[in-house]
């Protein structure tokens, strides 16, 4: 029987030292400030925006909410990024996603700064982190790396496995498991014989968003297991990975809800404080 890796009890943990971080920069007459921008009414992305804001506020990080209508153009968001890209109040610029249809996330995410792409999306952070170079990393692979360490597993040597390949979970998960020294390999839709992969995985990364794809016979008995989907399954959420069988081979899992979730707003707040202490430098 497997451990259930606790992402609230992981991610509270890591919200102390951000809030210490917090408190060490306001003496220096700097608070922490992020813009979350909000197209359209999407459930979903309300909800998140609905966690990361209380978060912040927990942690004493001031947010500016832009709650916009989703049939603003592309052009006016841009100008929106680009007038907070200008405010030099404004630490960390999230722009929640998906956004709609008729707007290029990419031309949005291109426009925001560098310096306050606190989702780590940008293609100048994307290439910091491909060249070992320091920059904000995305939120979701940061945290489930925290969530492997806080197993007390050495990453150094082992076998990874990363199932998806998206810019925003599996490719900068891969990058950052390797800077880790684990050996990766990464799978996605056109991988043939998946399970025989994932048997050899010491440690499974799975972004699919596939419910149930992953079964017990297809883990490898001892594996830190770390499960990023969230699919909605019979109005419960569910991952990608058949939590009560896995539970029976890993020797650590992360449960749907309550992994990697929380661990994502808190790298989020993490970047945000990360963000105003460089203006300090
Ligand atoms: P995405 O952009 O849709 O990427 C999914 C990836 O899975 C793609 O690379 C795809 O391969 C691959 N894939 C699809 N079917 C597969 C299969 N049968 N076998 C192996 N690989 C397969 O999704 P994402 O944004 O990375 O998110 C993935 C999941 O994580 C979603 O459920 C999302 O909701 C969740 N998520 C959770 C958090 C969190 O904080 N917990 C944050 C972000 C995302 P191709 O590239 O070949 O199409």
């Amino acid at each position: 029987m497997g451990k259930i890796i606790d992402g609230r009890a992981v991610a509270a943990e890591a919200c102390l030292g951000i809030k210490a971080r917090v408190q060490a920069i306001a003496e220096k007459g700097v608070t922490p400030k992020l813009a979350v921008v909000l197209v359209g009414d999407n459930p979903a992305s309300r909800a998140y925006v609905g966690m990361k804001e209380k978060k912040a506020a927990e942690l004493g990080i001031a947010t500016a909410g832009y709650k916009l209508s989703a049939e603003i153009s592309e052009d006016e968001l841009i100008a929106l990024v680009k007038e907070l890209n200008g405010d030099a109040s404004i630490h960390g610029i999230l722009v929640q996603l998906p956004l709609p249809k008729h707007i290029s996330e990419e031309r949005v995410l291109m426009n925001i700064s560098p310096a306050k792409d606190v989702d780590g999306l940008h293609p100048v952070n994307a290439g910091m982190l491909m060249t070992g170079r320091k920059g904000f990393v995305p939120c979701t692979p940061k945290g489930c790396v925290k969530l492997v360490e806080s197993t007390g597993v050495d990453i150094a040597g082992k076998n990874c496995v990363v199932l998806g390949r998206s810019n925003i979970v599996g490719k900068p998960a891969a990058i950052l498991m390797l800077a880790k020294n684990a050996t990766v390999t990464m799978c996605h839709s056109r991988t043939e014989n998946l399970g025989d992969i994932t048997r050899g995985a010491d440690i499974l990364i799975s972004a699919v968003g596939v419910p149930n794809l992953i079964t017990a016979d297809m883990i490898k008995p001892g594996a830190v297991v770390i499960d990023v989907a969230q699919c909605r399954v019979n109005d419960a959420w569910r991952g990608d990975v058949d939590f009560e069988g896995a539970l029976e081979v890993a020797g650590h899992i992360t449960p749907v809800p309550g992994g990697v979730g929380p661990m994502t707003i808190a790298m989020l707040m993490e970047n945000t404080v990360e963000a105003a202490e460089k203006t300090l430098d």
